[in-house]
């Protein structure tokens, strides 16, 4: 037998054969996937999106009322609602329990991008707060879903990263650095991982119309580049064309895929 990389067996006389593939319609059927930043945006249409699959989720984020609202419309039994700060441990262990033995996937989606300060300027508040969620969190949910994923053999994460995590130019700074930070994470999990059936990837959004703001004014941001709403490429997203990227790395389908930065962006990431 042959192990793939997400944990299956294939016989090895077989394991090129394109008619051993699976085809099932609910690529989330039976699964457990804990989602952050669930009651909003790109997380909360990535969280519907692997429900109407036939998953489980643990739906997490730091605004309650917004996260009760969203559980309220699911299917009964598909949404378990955790409020929670991805910055603290205590909140972790929990989303971690109500998740129950079973995890199979994990979408870091929780992040903000509301300081375009230059460094000079740039307190220690605004630097910690900014790494604390987008980076730390990263980290923290990872370390709590691992032992769970490395009992059962499998496990797909799937961590947001930005054009600010590839490029220097696209964002603020501390939201820049956060996000480079998570492309590191996400190519040093996915090596550490790989021979224990973990693929770790991320998805490198362009400009997605959600709540989260853009930077000002290009120029206020130090950036020549231009801003996607000035771009040539029509590259304003929605969040649903986000979760279509994101679960297809977390799925199955992106089995043969770790270590992956995967830019969403309409082609933006190529002007
Ligand atoms: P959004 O503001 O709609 O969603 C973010 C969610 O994260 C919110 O529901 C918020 O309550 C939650 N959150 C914030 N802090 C949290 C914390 N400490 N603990 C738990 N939850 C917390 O924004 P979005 O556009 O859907 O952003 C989702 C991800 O996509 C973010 O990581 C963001 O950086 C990334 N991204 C977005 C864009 C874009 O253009 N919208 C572009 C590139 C990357």
């Amino acid at each position: 037998l042959v192990r793939s990389v997400n944990g299956g067996e294939i016989p090895e006389e077989e394991s090129t054969g394109a008619w051993q593939e699976q085809v099932t319609s609910g690529r989330f059927a039976g699964q457990t996937v804990i989602v952050t930043g669930a009651a909003s945006g790109i997380g909360r249409a990535t969280a519907s999106r692997i429900v109407r699959e036939g998953g489980k989720v643990v739906a997490v984020d730091i605004s309650e009322e917004k996260l009760e609202e969203f559980a309220k419309e699911a299917p009964e039994g598909s949404v378990i609602a955790v409020a929670a700060d991805v910055t603290k441990q205590e909140d972790i262990d929990r989303v971690v329990s109500a998740a129950g033995e079973r995890i199979d996937g994990l979408a870091n989606i929780a992040g903000i991008n509301d300081d375009f300060s230059p460094i000079h300027e740039t307190s220690d508040e605004i630097w910690d707060r900014v790494i604390g969620i987008n980076l730390t969190g990263v980290f923290k949910l990872t370390r709590a879903v691992v032992p769970a994923m490395l009992a059962a053999g499998k496990g797909s994460i799937v961590n947001i990263t930005s054009e600010a995590g590839i490029r220097g130019n696209a964002s603020g700074n501390a939201y820049t650095v956060s996000k480079h930070g998570v492309v590191g994470l996400t190519r040093s999990a996915a090596f550490m991982y790989a021979k224990q059936g973990i693929r770790v990837n991320a998805v490198a959004p362009g400009g997605v119309a959600t709540g989260i703001p853009f930077p000002p004014n290009v120029s206020e941001v130090g950036s020549a580049r231009l801003h996607p709403f000035q771009s040539a490429i029509p590259t304003l997203a929605t969040a649903e064309q986000l979760a279509a990227s994101i679960t297809f790395l977390l799925s199955n389908d992106g089995v043969n895929i770790n270590g992956a930065i995967l830019p969403s962006d309409g082609g933006w990431s190529v002007q």
